[in-house]
């Protein structure tokens, strides 16, 4: 399906199928199929090794904030590469750019959040809150606040330790993950709420359901609650209106800490360069970030945690004890050039604005796409999008998961030069922030395209 025509790319093609071990892949399909070779970019857009044009709906993996190919991020790269391209930040050595992202992120992040700790990605910034909860709660005293309450169908990351507090059922599938330490709760997604019961009401039973959760395993053991502003990897799940501040309050009550996992939801994808305060108007602990960061030019992760929580993990512990937490790469100085220089073009391009401006668009003809049969819901916001498809839109009832419903409309879409991501039954969207009126009604007219001919698809294969 994806092999290049052009023999050069055909290289590729098998070096890659032969001896590249792919992240998140199915290795029976991988041997037959091998990879698509992606060779260029340049805004929206990437290019594969026969130099067809797609419009990246997926801006890579949700992280191709500034879109590809900037040149001015490019140079600021090679310039940070010249001056100095490492160095270890670990004691009392730093870098221009270590430093100074660390301010800029302390001034944007909300509340009193200013103080960063950085590492490679998204599942190491939840790995170091954790490590930084427990350590923050030794110092304390309170040596048995130590559990971790997340979500079904959350997603933080795929260490050991970020991979336990997913709960999306699949990734756990024929791996063990830790359970002393990680209890989770039932996800607030209102379009699969029973029958007859109303949002609110909805909302009421899973903000009591953290209580009870809290409560059943005792206040003086739960150290923190992760959750996402928005669920992606999840399916893009919405809470219902007031979901974050109320299960704030109820940390709160019970001293354990609010984690927001904004890898995804922080700089742009939003409209906001951070979602918990200005989408969700919530000020949570800890933060943690990544991708957007560096638009994902290069790998950075960011946990940014509160002055109360720093005051007590930096002053001189009793036990004579240290934060002995990092890695080789924490405030990679290259990296941080890139998030510095990031920010600075999301700020001068207004790419918040824009995305607060177009995001009403692109969601407003995303859902032109519910009167399809199969289109059960059209949710998300902004540049934060996602179609759930079924077999029945009263029932809610799902398509058989061997007709893979998801890569049918992304395979359709991709011939068409349109990139979606499949997601079980689902498909994601969450394009470059540079997108524009003309890219998204090129994007829905694909969509609307390609879901049409996976109808007659499934039909044919009698799924439907
Ligand atoms: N948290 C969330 C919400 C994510 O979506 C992801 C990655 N998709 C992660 C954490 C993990 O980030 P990474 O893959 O950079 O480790």
């Amino acid at each position: 399906m994806s092999k290049p025509t052009n023999p050069s790319m055909q290289q590729v093609w098998q070096q890659d199928r032969d001896h590249y071990i792919h992240p998140w892949t199915d290795f029976s399909t991988f041997k037959e199929t091998g990879s698509m070779v992606l060779a260029d970019s340049d805004n929206v857009h990437v290019v594969d090794g026969d130099g067809k044009r797609y419009l990246d709906g997926i801006g890579g993996l949700w992280c191709v904030n500034i879109g590809y190919g900037n040149e001015e991020m490019a140079e600021a790269i090679a310039e940070q590469v010249r001056k100095i391209p490492y160095y270890s930040c670990f004691g009392h050595h730093t870098t221009v750019p270590a430093a100074q992202l660390a301010a800029k992120l302390a001034e944007l992040a909300p509340g009193n959040l200013n103080h960063v700790f950085y590492g490679c990605g998204g599942s190491v910034a939840n790995d170091t809150a954790v490590r930084m909860i427990h350590f923050y709660f030794n110092q304390l005293g309170k040596k048995s606040k130590k559990q971790i309450i997340s979500r079904i169908d959350g997603y933080h990351g795929s260490t050991y330790m970020a991979m336990s507090i997913t709960g999306v059922k699949f990734d756990h599938i024929g791996f063990d993950i830790e359970e002393k330490l990680v209890h989770h709760i039932s996800c607030p997604n209102p379009y699969r709420r029973p029958a007859g019961l109303s949002v609110e009401a909805f909302c009421d039973q899973k903000v009591q359901e953290l209580e009870d959760k809290i409560l059943e395993l005792g206040p003086d053991n739960v150290a923190a609650f992760f959750a996402e502003p928005i669920m992606g990897a999840g399916g893009v799940i919405v809470p219902p209106e007031g979901y974050h501040k109320r299960t704030l309050d109820v940390c709160r009550k019970y001293g354990v800490l609010y984690v927001s996992d904004e890898v995804v939801t922080a700089f742009g994808r939003l409209g906001h360069m951070f979602a918990s305060n200005d989408e969700f108007d919530f000020v949570p602990d800890i933060i943690t970030c990544a991708k957007g960061l560096t638009s994902g030019y290069l790998p950075l992760g960011a946990t940014i945690i509160s002055d109360d929580i720093y005051e007590v993990i930096s002053k001189p512990q009793a036990d004579g004890a240290i934060f002995t937490h990092g890695f080789t790469y924490s405030g990679h100085p290259v990296s941080c050039a890139a998030g510095l220089k990031n920010i600075e073009i999301m700020e001068r391009m207004h790419l918040c604005d824009h995305v607060r401006d177009m995001g009403a668009y692109f969601e407003n003809q995303l859902k032109t796409l519910l009167d399809l049969p199969i289109v059960g819901d059209v949710r998300g916001r902004k540049f934060m999008m996602c179609i759930e498809n079924v077999a029945n839109k009263e029932t809610k009832e799902l398509i058989a998961p061997e007709a893979k419903v998801g890569n049918r409309i992304a395979d359709h879409c991709q011939q068409r030069g349109l990139i979606v991501r499949p997601l079980a039954h689902m498909n994601v969207l969450s394009p470059p922030l540079t997108l524009t009126k003309e890219h998204i009604d090129f994007l829905v007219a694909t969509l609307r395209e390609s879901i049409e001919a996976t109808i007659s698809d499934l039909h044919r294969d009698s799924f439907l």
